[in-house]
């Protein structure tokens, strides 16, 4: 049975790629958004209902438990995309009986993944993409008119901050014989 966790850094459409992942492997794909939207909805969902409602961050650990609670019931197997992002996620999800056996990083060269954010509003921050969602005029977004020019030092900020989580959870996982691979974006075009 595959349980597969999907990470990528900024610049990629990470429910694409995992869902590209999951055709490939056969099995439903579950995107953390998703997971939390339905539960808030269920009947179980008012305490986390408050929580986004007064803008607070709902704990690691209360999401390792929405998450796991739906995985378990997936008897063929997941690939699960948005959490386990970083090592105290997949900490909470192993111990939530749901560890994955394989994680799959995808990955954009580093000119690209700054090609893309570039193309992030600097007011709205609304991430436009050069093939998923292109904005009607280009250089400026759809939604506020901001113009789409991430400063640089943010670009790499960002970037640095994905390599070191990536780079602990590599080592978290290959510790407990979770395979990680890692493949490039399979929808990669360059821009
Ligand atoms: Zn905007």
């Amino acid at each position: 049975m595959r349980k597969v966790v999907v990470i990528s850094g900024p610049g990629l459409a990470l429910g694409e790629a995992a869902r590209w992942v999951a055709e490939r492997a056969g099995v439903p794909c579950f995107g953390l958004g998703d997971l939390m939207r339905k539960y808030v909805q269920g009947p179980m969902g008012e305490p986390v209902r408050r929580l986004v409602n007064e803008h607070q961050r709902v704990p690691d650990e209360l999401m390792a438990g929405i998450v796991a609670e739906r995985l378990v019931a997936e008897e063929g197997g997941w690939v699960l995309y948005g959490f386990a992002c970083i090592v105290v996620q997949a900490e909470l999800l192993a111990r939530h009986g749901c560890e994955p056996n394989s994680v799959v990083e995808v990955v954009l060269s580093e000119h690209e993944a700054s090609e893309r954010l570039k193309r992030t509003c600097t007011q709205c921050r609304t991430s436009w993409h050069v093939y998923y969602r292109l904005p009607r005029v280009a250089g400026v977004c759809d939604l506020c008119g901001g113009g789409l020019d991430l400063p640089d030092e943010v670009i790499a900020e960002r970037i640095g901050q994905y390599k070191q989580h990536a780079e602990s959870l590599r080592t978290y996982f290959r510790e407990r014989g979770v395979s990680f691979e890692t493949i490039s974006d399979p929808y990669i075009i360059e821009t």
